[in-house]
């Protein structure tokens, strides 16, 4: 049997897919090639691109009004190719961010070399939250305290910080909020496929693949028709979403292993049930982690309640000074990449689609284990 790999990204993928990878690895459906042989452009490849975008379709229900794009820089990019193709729509080249983290706050620096971009609302000082003291970066900022600029091109926000562990979910409609103008543009990365997405909320969503999408190499963005088409001057043609959008995602030759393989997790996620079922399982393996963790007095997750994401689950012993024993442990455990992002400290484990409840069962019975022998 594999270990449980918790790594936050690039992360654990379906054994299936992997499986059925390594079956076609050298002949691809009787062809004579690998997909990491042939021509972007050849009958085999374009299959494999069409069923790869018609599969992503049909399981998060994307409206024929979005386009679906796959690029390439990943999220990081997009921080620069969002501002690029969008802040000029309109004329005031401002934008507001919602920062409740490390990437949102990644995605606002960026932007910045372009216009004028604001912070709508910010978790990025302590505060008290139903009577209790949240340190910075551990919750996400209360719809009621956003500060919007109705003219401004867009609203930007992280839907989960994969570092800090929370997450928002409950996008708002931006008429309510009194900016019935502003799309909303989300950084979904690292939640994306683990829930359904509500497209009448948000105008622009992207991931970047490694996390539940596929390897890494691949971007997919979701872009409502109309926001194609404002491009700056500066941006460079491969990133302007019009010639990305024009070209089936072939303005330069994409990264075909990488579109190959997210294709493959598309048709595993649907032989799962599709994202609501993938959904109930989350939820379920999200709970049970929690759960045990409020219940232990030697483990503690920080996030708010309201807060907390499903996928990536921070938390810390409360003697740290277990940490590398901890680690070495699980390790030997079979219980791999469960270290806290540097920036935090820890331990963190992500529970992406393709980690089963099994993988988490073990990681509890690890937990209590660990904790009988130090508490
Ligand atoms: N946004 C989020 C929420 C992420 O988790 C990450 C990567 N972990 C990024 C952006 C940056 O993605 P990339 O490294 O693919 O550019």
């Amino acid at each position: 049997m594999r270990p449980w790999n918790f790594s936050a990204g690039p992360s654990a993928l379906p054994l299936e897919v992997l499986q059925q990878a390594a079956a076609e690895m050298t002949d691809w459906h009787g062809c004579g090639m690998s997909v990491m042989e042939m021509s972007h452009r050849g009958k085999q490849f374009t299959r494999i691109r069409d069923e790869a975008v018609a599969d992503l379709r049909e399981l998060l229900a994307v409206p024929d009004e979005f386009e679906i794009l796959f690029m390439q820089g990943g999220a990081t990019a997009e921080n620069a190719i969002v501002p690029m193709n969008l802040i000029g729509r309109g004329g005031a080249h401002k934008a507001d961010y919602i920062l409740s983290g490390i990437w949102s706050g990644k995605s606002y620096k960026e932007a910045q070399r372009y216009g004028d971009i604001a912070v709508a609302a910010t978790s990025g000082a302590a505060a008290e939250i139903d009577g209790v003291r949240q340190e910075p970066w551990t919750w996400f900022p209360a719809v009621a305290e956003w500060r919007l600029r109705p003219d401004a091109a867009y609203l930007h926000l992280c839907s989960n910080e994969t570092i800090g562990g929370v997450e928002f979910s409950d996008w708002p409609d931006m008429a309510a909020l009194g900016a019935p103008g502003v799309p909303l543009v989300v950084d979904a990365s690292s939640h994306f496929l683990s829930r359904p997405i509500d497209f009448s909320k948000a105008a622009l969503v992207y991931a970047g693949a490694q996390k539940n999408a596929g390897p890494a190499g691949v971007t997919v963005v979701l872009i409502r028709k109309e926001l194609i088409g404002h491009a700056l001057a500066v941006c460079p043609s491969a990133f302007d979403y019009v010639n990305v959008a024009e070209s089936g995602s072939m303005f330069n030759t994409p990264p075909t292993y990488a579109i190959y393989i997210a294709g493959l997790v598309f048709k595993w996620l649907k032989q799962q049930g599709g994202v609501a079922a993938i959904e109930a399982a989350n939820i379920a393996k999200a709970r049970l982690l929690y759960d045990y963790l409020d219940g232990s007095g030697f483990y503690i997750n920080r996030v708010h309640a309201g807060s907390r994401s499903r996928m990536n689950v921070p938390f810390f012993l409360c003697d740290e000074s277990l940490n590398a024993e901890f680690l070495a442990q699980a390790d030997k455990a079979g219980l791999m990449q469960l270290k806290g992002h540097k920036s935090v400290g820890g331990m963190r484990a992500s529970i992406y689609n393709a980690v089963p409840l099994q993988a988490v069962q073990a990681l509890v019975s690890f937990m209590q284990e660990f904790e009988r022998r130090h508490g």
